[in-house]
């Protein structure tokens, strides 16, 4: 593992080995592009953190970890300067998990000494709406904070997959926003929450508490878990399930709530009904330590995919468990022969893989189930136009499976 504390060493040090790999796949037809996965942190490293590092190692070449404690996302009144610092501890734990780098950059390295001139510095604004509920509304200016420091890190490492947890559900709303409105080429990767046996979420900040305070906290969880409860049940009117989380706070008096909120998990707007899903988040002090935990009530039916080989009957099953369920049924199959008969017709070439791409990012795909007349296909229509009928035909099938294999088709 190497650790790298200067944006040189870090930039030089991918360079290398995106080119070795370069130069090997040059050699070997199969040799892949080396991916990248990055897993943002502030250190002080636990459970959580290391559930982020074994999803980005099961799914990249390499690993880099970032531990930096962004000075821009603190509050004059918070806790920066006592902000737990582990960097040997952290060093040894992302040694073991199998990290390849560790970027542990000084606050001026990232920023030189623009931070000390006040307003001197470019910086990432998320949309009023996203930090206007939750955290937003308590800690102006962090999220902008946080929208700048991963932008930055997202630039230097250019990583293909960067890691957050649920934890910290607001910042992974807006960080999904920000790589959407920026183009930003990453796929963002969220990771479920890891909590200790008493349902306690971890957090670096759980040093901060007493042996008292820690059982205290655990109230935070079991209030979100009673407003689950009555959601499973039926409930979904946001003022009940606000209720139920606040009277199971109240049963600890030591535990100051600074809100309790339903909102949308992606447009962070508050809610009155969960209609799809619902975001239930809570930011409590204990004594003076502020913690934050949710949950996701999600009001939606199964999705259930049944893969295969070709021939065997896959279709059929699908559409008999759909109708047996009552479930919606997406013909996954039926899009791909819409988009080669697209393709097709437009008269670009099969392997003109950027022409693809515009082609099916701009298409309109409508897919009908019949599920009445079982156990037919769906309709489908491209751009308004009937091709139910033409999607089946012998030309279709023979390039279907070229086009599906094409990243710009399968991503969409
Ligand atoms: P932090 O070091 O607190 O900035 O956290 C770094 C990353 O780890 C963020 O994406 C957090 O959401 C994530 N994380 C922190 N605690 C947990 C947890 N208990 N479970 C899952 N992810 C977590």
């Amino acid at each position: 593992m190497r650790l790298f504390t200067t944006v040189a060493g870090l930039r030089c040090y991918l360079h290398l080995r995106r080119s070795e790999q370069e130069r090997a796949g040059q050699k070997l037809a199969d040799a892949n592009p080396v991916t990248v996965g990055l897993v943002p942190t502030m250190g002080a490293l636990h459970r959580g953190h290391l559930s982020l590092i074994h999803r980005a190692r099961q799914d990249n070449h390499l690993v880099v970890v970032s531990i930096f404690i962004n000075p821009l996302q603190f509050g004059a009144n918070e806790d920066f300067q006592t902000y737990p610092r582990t960097l040997e501890q952290d060093q040894q734990q992302c040694e073991q998990a199998g990290v390849d780098v560790v970027f542990a950059p000084t606050a001026s390295e990232l920023y030189g000494t623009v931070l000390s001139v006040n307003n001197a510095l470019t910086q990432v604004l998320p949309p009023a709406a996203a930090i206007a509920s939750l955290c937003g509304r308590f800690r102006p200016g962090h999220f902008e904070g946080v929208a700048t420091v991963v932008t930055k890190l997202l630039n230097l490492v250019q990583p293909d997959r960067a890691y957050f947890g649920q934890k910290d559900a607001q910042q992974l709303a807006i960080v999904q926003r920000v790589v959407a409105d920026l183009n930003v080429p990453v796929e963002i990767v969220s990771c479920p929450i890891v909590r200790e046996m008493s349902g306690l979420a971890l957090s670096s900040r759980n040093q901060y508490l007493t042996e008292e305070e820690r059982s205290q906290a655990t109230v935070l969880y079991r209030s979100l878990q009673q407003a689950e409860q009555l959601f499973r049940a039926g409930n979904l009117k946001s003022s009940d399930l606000l209720t139920a989380v606040q009277a199971e706070l109240t049963t600890v008096p030591t535990v100051k709530p600074e809100y309790v909120e339903l909102v949308d998990p992606v447009t962070l707007a508050p809610l009155e009904w969960v209609e799809e899903s619902g975001l239930l988040a809570i930011a409590a002090h204990i004594g003076s330590t502020r913690l934050i935990d949710n949950v996701v009530l999600r009001n939606r039916q199964p999705i259930l995919a049944i893969d295969g080989p070709a021939g065997v009957g896959k279709s059929t099953v699908v559409r008999q468990v759909a109708q047996t369920l009552g479930l919606l049924y997406l013909d996954t199959g039926a899009m791909y022969r819409a988009v080669t008969w697209l393709v097709m017709q437009s008269g670009v070439a099969l392997d003109d893989q950027p022409a693809i791409a515009e082609l099916v990012s701009q298409c309109q795909l409508e897919l009908e189930n019949q599920v009445k007349s079982l156990p037919s296909t769906p309709k489908v229509w491209v751009n308004g136009q009937d091709v139910t009928q033409a999607i089946r035909s012998a030309e279709v099938t023979a390039h279907v499976s070229t086009i599906a294999a094409q990243p710009a088709v399968s991503d969409r």
